[in-house]
């Protein structure tokens, strides 16, 4: 289960080569991407001193900025008794953990008043990871009342700076105590290294617009070069003048513009922002109108967003899928890149892409496969793209097989074996590559003991079975299982399902008690009623919602059952209507929550990522919209609502080039900046799986999946 796993390598911090990643600016504030307060922030004051704040946190301004859209203002009295202090924090992103080495302390600073003396400015320091903070240090404007830009050497912060992450916030606070009112906004702080400041002399090439309901996506000729920091993006609305309207990272080639408005037209250009900010010419301009949608519009609407995490937003080197997007570069995230082959062909299927493209993507990706480094046969979670190698992201112990994500990519390859069906070189050849690499994982070495019970997570070369992490049913971990029992070379005794999968001893009992943190569910036959819903199966009252999504997106849960349920849809069915009604009651009267926006599931989070669950315990007020949108086939009434909710009330901040972002917090006033592998490429399946079944029809179609599941129902009528 990922939140164990999670515990278990948090230990040892992300130490891998990474010699080929990008290296990132370290920032403190960009842009707030909600309205009222930035939420990686904090205020205080004392005396008669003051400074604005809401929830103890900056308030931001949409009416003011230097890049689109917004800036923090801070309003304060320098009391003559007192002082006031505000803190931006580094906001933390996985995989974003290489970083340029700092040379200045960069930020933007627009002064409201003439009468603001360079002596009513704050002061500003670091401060540092163990709490303590550098000398203060005062600056200087010109009071132009426009934005200007100031630039502060780290050394005048005192020690030498060699690691930017030491730094967790950038603080200003009160220097005079003449008892003045003032306003200033600020925006864009960050380190930033001067020797990469170069104009850019070229324009960018806009290659297309398109309108939806709300919104129009913008796509633009990519480009990587390390002079460019961003692009923004000029609107101009019917006819009228250009104002910018956001920023993007160029190597991403796409913007999405919600204007929250139906049936109006809008043309746009865009420009370079070189590391100093200094603006390159703008493009040719492209024009679109959004325009009413039907359901089913809506529904490919999502399903393209998505689905482009793993097409435009694929690592370079194997087509295959990210952890996150923004995050590590180079890095191929195994299971997410599994899905996201499910999401390619319900892509190709809905013409999103040619067949030939599609075809194209897979002899690329079954090549990079073959060729990757594989452990009995078994892939690390994730890969290193430039050389195929594991990439020990969560840890040292964490350097061999993952088999778990290892089944999740078997799944994907396996749909696919049976979609590229053509009678043609290149359709054959990615089916040859996918039966070798099926038949070449030895499930059976993951018994770890001839005799076990059970089948285990992980196997390091050097480090054996160090993490020693069984796998014990109900969670995702079910068509692990099921593949290795129908694995034709290497296949496990379907007797496994039971002893292991199904474990009724004390070793699973406390394995469930554990998750859970109660003793429902802990012999994994449940049989309680939660919300009025019986449940037959389940941990606790049913657990996070992607447990129906994973292993499901290629085997069809329809066809599964076992001496503890009659039907495993039903099942899953059962546990995303007891989501819906606990997020509908709402017990700790989170913001946002409703019949509408429902669905608790592993995500990002405005303090961490978590395994969210329909119970007080694991219910942290964050909503992940794969969670109701996966759950499409079980659900289809509620989670149509929720994807309406999401885009037509949410879309400000939560729609975005890859379509929704990972997760949000109304009560926090957060929404997620990064796209997860895991979490897009579900939507996009599941979703089709409601409308056409096309991706459940493909996996079941290999005779080997048959195969094991007449093993395993023979399995379960000698042992009812
Ligand atoms: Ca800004």
């Amino acid at each position: 289960m990922l939140k164990k796993l999670f515990a278990i390598l948090a230990l040892a911090s992300s130490l891998g080569a990474g010699a080929q990643e990008k290296l990132y600016n370290y920032d403190f504030f960009t842009n707030s991407m909600m309205e009222g307060n930035y939420f990686f922030s904090n205020t205080s004051s004392k005396g008669n001193s003051f400074i604005a704040q809401q929830k103890n946190k900056l308030p931001v301004s949409g009416e003011f900025f230097f890049t689109p859209g917004n800036s923090l203002r801070l309003q304060y009295i320098n009391g003559s008794t007192g002082t006031w202090r505000a803190s931006v924090f580094h906001q933390e992103k996985r995989g974003m953990d290489f970083f340029r080495k700092p040379t200045f302390l960069s930020f933007h600073i627009k002064v409201e008043s003439d009468s603001t003396y360079d002596k009513d400015l704050p002061l500003v320091r670091f401060q540092y990871t163990d709490s303590t903070y550098s000398k203060p240090v005062s600056f200087r404007v010109k009071k132009t009342k426009d934005w200007e830009s100031v630039l502060i050497h780290t050394s005048t912060f005192g020690s030498e700076l060699s690691y930017p992450n030491r730094v967790i916030a950038i603080v200003f606070e009160q220097q005079s105590k003449d008892g003045k009112s003032n306003t200033i906004y600020i925006d864009d702080i960050g380190f930033t290294v001067k020797e990469f400041f170069q104009p850019v002399a070229k324009a960018p090439q806009l290659l297309s617009a398109k309108g939806y309901a709300k919104h129009v996506d913008i796509t633009w000729l990519k480009d990587t070069s390390s002079a460019i920091r961003y692009v923004q993006v000029y609107r101009s609305e019917e006819g009228r003048a250009y104002n910018p309207v956001g920023i993007q990272d160029a190597a991403i080639g796409r913007y999405s513009d919600y204007t929250g408005e139906t049936g109006k037209k809008y043309s746009y250009k865009i420009s370079y922002l070189g590391n100093d900010f200094q603006e390159s010419p703008m493009s040719d301009i492209v024009a679109a109108a959004t325009r009413t949608m039907t359901d089913g519009e809506l529904l490919d609407m999502v399903q393209e967003a998505s689905f482009r995490y793993y097409w435009e937003g694929a690592e370079n080197f194997s087509g295959l899928a990210k952890e996150n997007i923004p995050g590590r570069q180079s890095m191929i995230a195994s299971g997410a890149a599994g899905f996201g082959l499910m999401a390619i062909i319900a892509a190709t299927e809905r013409k999103f892409i040619t067949r030939e493209e599609a075809v194209e993507r897979f002899v690329k990706v079954v090549n990079f496969l073959s060729k990757a480094e594989k452990f009995h046969g078994a892939f690390p979670h994730f890969i290193n793209g430039p050389d195929g190698k594991a990439e020990p992201f969560f840890g040292r112990k964490d350097n061999g097989a993952d088999l778990v994500e290892t089944s999740f990519l078997m799944e994907g390859l396996l749909a696919a074996k049976q979609y590229f069906s053509a009678d043609n070189e290149k359709e054959k050849f990615i089916r040859d590559k996918i039966s070798d690499l099926w038949l070449g994982v030895e499930w059976d070495w993951f018994k770890q003991y001839p005799n076990s019970k059970f089948l285990y997570w992980h196997w390091s070369p050097d480090k054996q079975w160090v993490i020693n992490h069984k796998l014990i049913g109900w969670n995702e971990t079910m068509v692990t299982y099921l593949l290795a029992i129908a694995s034709p070379t290497h296949g496990v005794p379907a007797s496994m399902y039971y002893s292991g999968w199904a474990n009724q001893d004390s070793t699973g009992q406390q394995y469930r008690s554990a998750w859970g943190g109660t003793t429902d569910g802990s012999k994994y036959s449940n049989g309680k009623t939660y919300f009025g819903i019986k449940l037959d199966v389940g941990v606790s009252n049913g657990g996070p919602l992607f447990f129906t999504h994973y292993s499901y997106m290629g085997y069809d849960p329809a066809y599964l059952k076992d001496k503890y349920t009659n039907n495993y849809f039903v099942n899953n069915q059962n546990i995303a209507k007891i989501n819906y009604t606990y997020c509908v009651e709402n017990p700790k009267k989170y913001l946002g929550y409703s019949d509408s926006a429902w669905g608790l599931t592993a995500s990002d989070g405005p303090f961490s990522y978590s395994a969210d669950e329909p119970n007080i315990a694991q219910d942290h007020g964050k909503i992940a919209p794969t969670g109701a949108i996966s759950s499409f086939p079980y659900t289809p009434v509620e989670s149509m609502k929720a994807l309406k909710n999401y885009y037509y009330n949410h879309g400000k901040f939560l729609w975005g080039e890859y379509g929704f972002r990972d997760a949000f917090d109304l009560t926090n006033n957060w929404c997620s900046e990064i796209y997860m592998g895991l979490n897009q490429a579900p939507m996009t399946v599941m979703i089709e799986n409601y409308r056409s079944g096309l991706i459940w029809k493909m996996f079941m179609a290999n005779p080997e999946v048959m195969i094991g599941l007449q093993k395993l129902q023979k399995e379960t009528s000698i042992t009812k």
